[in-house]
């Protein structure tokens, strides 16, 4: 039977290779196509169902039902048995159709006197393109043998779909990849930018799915994976012996390049008569559809690290190398599934923009992005299976909205908003040497985030006084392993040189949480925000950090130096802290460096606990800095990189605000010098009520100053005061909707 059904299956096939070559275009192909499926099958009905939009199938050809429902009949995912299998990627297989769960029935294609029914996804990398299916009168459950050659023939068809074999005269259907499409996403960095796409990883093109010769594709599978196994024990061997995520990937990799049932899968998929290529995307698009229905996070990696490995077969089977010789454009926007932070500065600043199809917003990639300003928005659904390279693009970052191929009404109105984004731009650079001074007189000092050289450039042109945070960790992280002294020395030594006389707040190491270093080991923490991180590390294994603050004095080489300790939770950490600072100055005078001219020891306050310390500490430490992004995801016990809830408490909560001018208090009254250096910093609105609750230093991004700066001096804060005071005493939750309506009418 297998072997019948082998040469049956090869036969198939071998008629739809002959579909695609004849000069048949379109609505043509397409019927003949389910002719000979049903002729083959022996069923009554083959029909093919297509996606006309994101969530709506529509009947494209059909043996056997009513040809004047083509093109009519319609139906929503999930609905009917053809949406189901769309909707849950999975066959569906029913002796008596009409009695199964979910049918429905569609008058125009007459379809009620066909019992069995047997539909499969048509896919495509983890992507459904379409349904295909197969009816018949008598009533009968179709075999697993019948359902496999349906796969089969399913595969090829998505193949044919993506190389646009059903596109032309009245076929109604438009070409894959030409259409424009919008993209919602959740906003990483501001910003507008247009250019042309340039895939991370160009998609693979596969323009044979049908094999000539079974034994020869056999062979090339063979070697292809051999190949492969090659090539990953070449990695694991570079990769020496140290135990860590990478290592415990490439051991997954070899697992999956060594797996018997793999390779007998596309052996199977091979002798039914597809190419190489197509059998490795047939297993692809199945783990791919896996994935999307698995919760566990160690068999998502699993699946994940299948698919990566998919690709690779397939960059070897098509000679496709990640160097496809396709050149970047001159205005480059990179598409990528995820991006790690080194990647990211590899392209460094030729980029125009960056579009995640996941990344979340606090991830390091999206920090690297923010420090190069450039526009990013991740959570990008499907977005790497829609462009292809060189498509023209526009990206704006301050909706987290991507228009891929877009058509000319929207082109119009993007570059007008460029243009009036870069006029907000010319006004931010007119008042750039201005003092952030409110109408009544406040004068506040604002600063800028850093923490890569990339940055430094910036200082000048913010019109930044400083750097109110560089956060140092950045430097271990985009690193393979641990820097040496010598290397940070040099760094910050440059950091200081590049601010030239300005005041730069060195952050010590803030590790741990979502910032695991690669070259640690991992620590398995239920809840790594809450765990063993930043201050707490350095606290109990303080030979990095001692190193770290060796760094920082042979840099300051007889300049002034600032130094913030990341997480205090309470007064003894900072005690602790600031001791090992004082031996390790001691020691270094020791050794003859040179003394920094003045130091400052400070704290960032980022745990609710600290703002209720005994005054002695406030007494004690040299300054304070809000970080507001960890002191907001604990103040309301809320994740800041999980994007359910990250969103639900709002900066401009009341709550809030009491208890940051609670703080803004205590510090007034010890003559504690504060300022705040989460993000909010940077978001005018949330700026200007933190400068009406008493702030006056804030360090945020450097493209923020000037839109912070410019509503500042716009504003009286007494007003802004007083809206704050009337919302709470109406007893409304946030003060923003009243601050919106004061604003406008401001203007
Ligand atoms: C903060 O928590 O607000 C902060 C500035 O530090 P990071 O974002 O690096 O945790
Ligand atoms: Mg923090």
């Amino acid at each position: 039977m297998a072997e019948r059904l082998e040469t049956g299956s090869r036969k198939l096939l071998g008629r739809l290779r002959d579909a695609m070559a004849s000069d048949v275009e379109g609505q043509a192909r397409l019927d003949k196509i389910t002719h000979l499926i049903g002729d083959s099958m022996g069923c009554e009905v083959c029909s093919i169902y297509l996606f006309r939009d994101e969530d709506t199938l529509e009947l494209c050809a059909t043996e056997g039902l009513n040809k004047d429902a083509v093109h009519q009949t319609r139906m929503k995912l999930g609905e009917g048995l053809v949406g189901m299998v769309a909707r849950d990627r999975q066959v569906v297989n029913a002796a008596d159709a009409p009695q199964a769960k979910g049918f429905r029935y569609m008058p125009e294609t007459g379809e009620e006197i066909f019992s069995s029914f047997l539909g499969v996804p048509v896919q495509r990398l983890g992507e459904v393109l379409g349904v295909l299916v197969v009816q018949s009168k008598s009533s009968r459950a179709y075999s697993a043998d019948e359902v496999y050659a349906l796969e089969v023939v399913a595969m090829v068809l998505a193949e044919m779909t993506e190389l646009g074999a059903f596109v032309g005269e009245g076929a109604a259907m438009s070409a894959r990849h030409s259409q424009p499409v919008m993209f919602k996403g959740t906003i990483g960095q501001e910003g507008a930018a247009e250019g042309h796409v340039w895939l991370h990883e160009p998609r693979v093109v596969v323009t044979n799915p049908i094999a000539d010769d079974p034994h020869r594709e056999m062979e090339r599978l063979r070697e292809a994976v051999e190949q492969l196994r090659v090539g990953v024990d070449k990695m694991l061997e570079l990769a020496g012996q140290q135990d860590n995520d990478q290592r415990q990937v490439l051991e997954a990799y070899r697992m999956f390049a060594n797996s018997k049932g793999w390779m007998r899968r596309m052996e199977e998929d091979i002798s039914n008569g597809l190419s190489a290529e197509a059998a490795v995307e047939k297993e692809q698009s199945l783990a791919r559809a896996r994935m999307g229905k698995v919760t566990d996070n160690y068999l998502r990696e699993r699946l994940s690290d299948l698919d990566d490995l998919s690709n690779r077969l397939l960059r070897i089977l098509t000679g496709q190398g990640a160097d496809t010789g396709a050149e970047m454009p001159a205005d480059p926007i990179l598409i990528a599934r995820n991006i790690g932070p080194a990647e990211l500065l590899d392209y460094g600043r030729s980029l125009k923009g960056i579009i995640l199809e996941q990344g979340s917003v606090g991830s390091h990639a999206a920090i690297v992005a923010r420090a190069l300003a450039i526009p990013l928005v991740v959570h990008a659904n499907r977005i790497t299976t829609e462009a292809l390279n060189g498509d023209h693009i526009m990206v704006d970052g301050e909706q987290g909205v991507v228009h891929l191929r877009p058509d000319d009404n929207v082109v119009t109105a993007f570059r007008d908003k460029i243009a009036m984004l870069a006029a907000a731009q010319e006004r931010y650079a007119s008042i750039r040497d201005k003092p952030a001074e409110t109408r009544d007189g406040a004068v506040l000092s604002l600063q800028m985030n850093a923490g890569l050289m990339a940055d430094l450039p910036s200082l000048p042109n913010s019109g930044a006084e400083g750097v109110g945070l560089f956060r140092t960790e950045l430097q271990f992280l985009v690193r393979n392993q641990m820097p040496r002294r010598s290397e940070l020395v040099a760094l910050y030594a440059r950091v200081l040189d590049a601010a030239q006389g300005k005041r730069v707040v060195f952050r010590t190491l803030d590790i741990g949480s979502d910032k695991v270093l690669p070259y640690m080991k991992p620590n398995d923490e239920p809840n790594p925000a809450l765990g063993w991180r930043a201050i707490r590390v350095g606290l109990d294994k303080p030979g990095i950090m001692r190193m770290q603050l060796q760094a920082l004095i042979r840099a300051a080489d007889g300049r002034p130096l600032t130094v913030m300790f990341p997480f205090v939770a309470q007064f003894e950490e900072y005690r602790e802290a600031r001791k090992l600072m004082e031996k390790t100055l001691a020691a270094e005078e020791r050794l003859g460096h040179v003394m920094p001219a003045s130091i400052e020891i400070g704290a960032m306050l980022e745990t609710p606990s600290l703002a209720f310390a005994p005054v002695k500490f406030f007494e004690e430490v040299d300054f304070l800095s809000i970080g507001g992004n960890d002191l907001k995801q604990f103040f309301f016990a809320a994740d800041r990189e999980n994007e359910r809830v990250r969103r639900r408490y709002d900066t401009l909560n009341v709550s809030f605000l009491s208890f940051l001018e609670g703080i803004v208090e205590r510090c007034h009254a010890t003559g504690t010098a504060l300022s705040f250096c989460g993000e909010d910093a940077g978001r005018p609105v949330e700026a200007l009520c933190l400068a009406a609750i008493g702030l006056r230093s804030l360090s945020m991004r450097p493209a923020s100053i000037g839109p912070v700066k410019n509503l500042l001096r716009r504003s009286n804060l007494a007003e802004v005061r007083k809206v704050i005071a009337d919302a709470r005493h109406r007893g409304e939750m946030s003060v923003r909707p009243s601050i919106m309506e004061w604003l406008r009418e401001q203007t």
